[in-house]
């Protein structure tokens, strides 16, 4: 079943340190076979207009930006920050502060401290 009216949920980014999206497995499946087109993109386009990667990334909007932004309605994350916005490859949400864990393995929250309890 799509899920096609659910509300992104927003999580506390380790890696960008503030509150981002994430993406759900069927969107990151969407995202994720454009990202490495996304790298070739700003390539091309530098070779193209020999100017440095900064001009490149104002100017060249590659599809894996524009799905990410079509799915969580935030404009300008680029492709190497999409890359590890997907939901999977971090762990729970802890539930006392809604933080990510920061891996699947990981044993408690790196926020708030809660404990992940060894039931399975
Ligand atoms: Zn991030
Ligand atoms: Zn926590």
């Amino acid at each position: 079943m799509k899920n096609s009216t659910g509300i992104m949920k927003k999580y506390y980014c380790w890696k960008c340190e503030k509150l981002m999206p994430f993406l759900e497995e069927n969107e990151w499946e969407q995202i994720s076979s454009l990202l490495e087109d996304a790298v070739k993109a700003i390539k091309n386009y530098r070779a193209k207009h020999s100017c440095d990667l900064h001009t490149a990334r104002e100017n060249c909007k590659p599809e894996a930006m524009r799905k990410f932004e079509e799915f969580t309605g935030m404009k300008g994350v680029q492709f190497e920050v999409i890359y590890h916005h997907r939901l999977s490859d971090w762990g729970q949400e802890c539930p006392n502060c809604n933080h990510l864990l920061r891996t699947s393995k990981a044993k408690l929250c790196a926020n708030c401290g809660w404990k992940v309890k060894k039931s399975e």
